[in-house]
């Protein structure tokens, strides 16, 4: 008898209007204690597990809720907690809890840049970093090579046993040991996490041991770096890890991957003794025949079938056609989003200001849901059973296809007739660089700063009246003139030499375009969690992408009248801004991307015709987009880096295009860097000491560089002696000519009075570097 159920992974856990969030902050502020946060979670779990009942879900997960992350989860019940945090209460407190997840100085919390967490704190928070290829962060695990895991916290056990209370019998979600070790650091150098395997085995067993004591009887184990590349000794650690976990007698482990193919660890996963094996058929639909041909008869295959990473409708008939065999194939499987539901937003029904047309087209996660029920009830029932289910869907899916909405013919010709050319400036950087310094005049050692100044909570609070109608246009626009001649005079003032408006104007580096931009949707509710409690509403790119009229230039053309030192324009680059979006599904995502790199092409071009002879392109994002496998990075790299510089070539010789990143982790994609031949980049340095440098033994990259002296993520204000040094470091690794002198990335999250003496001291170690390596 074949068996079809409907699963799921995982689902977001803010809350639909963010009360998460709230409640979270409001405790953090203090002005909620700890019971009625408490209340407000286990309100908003029960109300979660209601809502996938109704959808008609009949594998409902628990333990998927965090109040800030599931890695940090882990490793707080694993026992994995660093002395520093051990003093501040008892292991399974939330005040430990919390110190992990943001440091002990409450101040210490920004709001604004995704990476600008935690830092400057009494007690420093963990680590944090993005979770595999998406925009969430996840809190790094640190072990040392004498850790003791011990069951610290129950929280599996709780939310299986509150689930109950509730009348609903979950599959509580772990994440298995191997990944959780894989995504481990240890500040000892050398040493290897993945050793700790023996010795944390036994926190695993016990702990299904107990979920079994309380009622379970399967388990979803995450195991997601089984999409990676693994070396030998990782997957002997699978190997190892499920012999014994195997040998838990009632409990049933579903192994979930996701992000990406199982390929060459297919055969790894499929030997393991787990009782079921959830793979991603979205990213990965290729692999479906190698699973279904080598997987155990009596395997339970959770087909991830359902977007979990985008906000689409799925085509229901297609996906009928494909899996309509495979369901009578196999004894038993389940319809299951493609991952944890958590990356898209909760419920499409609050949009109620979506333009109807493209709100047809799109399914949150609630909706996602739905999709699941529908599916799993026709495989097991046959098609004609939810013939008018199919019918609406078909139609959406119709309307969307032909919808003029999504094309845009002007769009289509003008990137057919895109060719080589446009990829290139007219002339070498060893040329231009002549004219620009020719025109410039900078000094050796130029000194500028990433783009945006403070985000005050006036700005915040003008923008927000603005919003809501309560200021109008004017007094607005009056407000941000008069905040950025500000920052104007202020740079002249310390002697900065390139200077910057200051973004005032920006609610957020890719919403800004976006807003401007045909092509793009917004959301009102659609939030997604980026990390603890603060969520991003990514836009919706729908169709063929195109700009109307200028977006920055007016900006630009004010700051630069007050002022007769060079005032960079100020943009954010093509990948970037994909990467940040939710990106339609019916197109190649380079498709998209050369789009909007054509957008942004013709705003360079008129900052340029406006006089400007400076242009900054941000790509924040370029290495986040780098695919989880390595043999994919080169047909990312080949595409990011071409749309990049569709996005710069545009312009004459002699104007001078900058690009800034937001990391350091360069030595592995250094040669893309390189071929993206901006004349400058500005990179994230200071904290990892020039660190970064170390590519440039073997690299010799040919154009100008700034790496970042002054650390923004933290309040301290970095001394000039201090920035001088890592200046002197930079000029023995570069020569001279090459370096500018400016922060790690942009000031929004800082304060103004750090970010006053923190520049005035880097003008300082400018000129003092100057000196001594001239
Ligand atoms: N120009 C942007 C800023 O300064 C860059 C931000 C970023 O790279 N994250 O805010
Ligand atoms: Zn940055």
């Amino acid at each position: 008898m074949m068996s079809v159920s409907a699963a799921n992974l995982g689902f977001p856990r803010i809350g639909p209007r963010r009360e998460l969030k709230t409640a979270t902050e409001a405790y953090w502020a203090g002005r909620i204690d700890q019971v009625t946060l408490l209340d407000t979670a286990r309100a908003l779990r029960a109300a979660t597990w209601d809502r996938q009942k109704a959808a008609g879900i009949e594998v409902i997960p628990s333990n998927d809720f965090s109040f800030y992350d599931q890695v940090l989860d882990t490793s707080v019940m694993l026992g994995a907690i660093p002395d520093i945090y051990r003093g501040l209460g008892a292991a399974d407190s939330l005040d430990v809890y919390f110190a992990m997840a943001r440091g002990t100085r409450t101040e210490a919390h920004d709001e604004g840049c995704a990476h600008g967490h935690g830092a400057g704190a009494d007690v420093p928070a963990q680590e944090m970093t993005k979770w595999f290829d998406t925009n969430y962060h996840y809190m790094v695990p640190e072990v040392a090579p004498d850790q003791i895991f011990a069951l610290s916290t129950t929280k599996p056990i709780e939310h299986f046993r509150e689930a109950k209370a509730l009348g609903y019998h979950t599959r509580p979600v772990i994440l298995g040991p191997v990944t959780w070790l894989l995504l481990a650091k240890s500040r000892v150098e050398g040493f290897d996490p993945l050793s700790l395997l023996p010795a944390l085995l036994p926190v695993y067993t016990e702990l299904l041991e107990r979920l079994r004591y309380a009622g379970a009887d399967w388990v979803q184990i995450d195991e997601p770096a089984l999409v990676l590349d693994l070396s030998d000794e990782a997957r002997d650690a699978y190997r190892a890890a499920y012999a014994e976990l195997g040998k838990v007698s009632g409990i049933r482990l579903m192994l979930a991957t996701y992000f990406g193919a199982l390929g060459d660890n297919l055969a790894t996963a499929l030997a393991l003794p787990v009782a079921g094996l959830h793979v991603d058929l979205v990213r990965a639909p290729g692999q479906l025949d190698a699973v279904l041909s080598d997987a155990r008869e009596d395997l339970v295959l959770s087909l991830g079938v359902i977007d979990g990473r985008n906000i689409w409708k799925a085509d229901l008939t297609a996906l009928l056609d494909r899996y309509e065999s495979v369901a009578k194939r196999r004894a038993a499987v389940q319809i299951a989003p493609s991952c944890s539901l958590l990356h898209t937003p909760v419920d499409l029904a609050l949009e109620t200001k979506l333009d109807p047309e493209i709100r047809d087209w799109l399914a949150f996660a609630t909706q996602k849901l739905e999709e699941i029920a529908v599916l799993r009830h026709g495989l097991a029932e046959g098609r004609y059973i939810i013939s008018a289910e199919l019918a609406a869907n078909a139609d959406s899916i119709a309307r969307r296809r032909r919808s003029p909405l999504t094309n845009n013919r002007a769009v289509r010709e003008r990137l057919a007739g895109v060719d080589a050319e446009w990829a290139r400036r007219e002339q070498p950087f060893a040329q231009r660089i002549k004219r620009q310094q020719a025109i410039l005049n900078l000094p050796l050692l130029p000194t500028t700063t990433i783009g945006s100044f403070p985000q005050t909570a006036e700005v915040r609070k003008a923008r927000a009246a603005h919003d809501k109608g309560a200021l109008d246009t004017a007094g607005y626009e009056a407000f941000l003139r008069e905040e950025t001649e500000r920052a104007v005079r202020w740079q002249e003032e310390i002697g900065l030499d390139v200077l910057v408006h200051g973004e005032f104007e920006r609610n957020d580096m890719v919403q800004y375009f976006g807003e401007q931009l045909a092509g793009f949707a917004f959301s009102r509710a659609g939030w997604v969690q980026s990390y603890g409690s603060r969520c991003v509403r990514p836009p919706i790119i729908y169709g063929d992408v195109s700009r109307p009229k200028p977006m920055t230039v007016a900006w630009w053309r004010y700051a630069q009248s007050l002022t007769d030192r060079p005032m960079k324009g100020m943009l954010t680059g093509p990948v970037t801004i994909l990467q940040w979006s939710f990106v339609r599904d019916d197109q190649p995502r380079a498709d998209t991307c050369r789009q909007i790199a054509l957008a942004i092409r013709d705003e360079v071009l008129d900052l340029e015709k406006a006089g400007a002879r400076i242009i900054q392109i941000d790509e924040a994002a370029l290495r986040e987009g780098l695919p989880l496998r390595r043999a994919d990075w080169r047909q990312y790299l080949d595409w990011a880096v071409e749309c990049f510089r569709i996005s710069a070539s545009g312009v004459a010789p002699e104007t001078q295009i900058h690009t800034h990143m937001c990391y350091s982790e360069f030595n592995d994609i250094i040669t893309a860097i390189g071929a993206m031949d901006a004349d400058v980049i500005s990179i994230e340095t200071s904290r990892s000491k020039m660190e970064l440098l170390d590519a440039f033994i073997s690299y010799q990259y040919p154009n100008e560089i700034g790496p970042g002296v002054y650390d923004i993520h933290s309040p301290r204000i970095p001394s000039s002696a201090e920035m001088e040094r890592l200046l002197i470091k930079a000029g023995e690794r570069l020569s001279a000519a090459q370096i500018w002198v400016n922060p790690d990335c942009g000031l929004k999250t800082r304060k103004w009075e750090d970010v006053k003496p923190a520049l005035v001291n880097m003008v300082d170690a400018a000129r003092d570097a100057r000196a001594a390596l001239a």
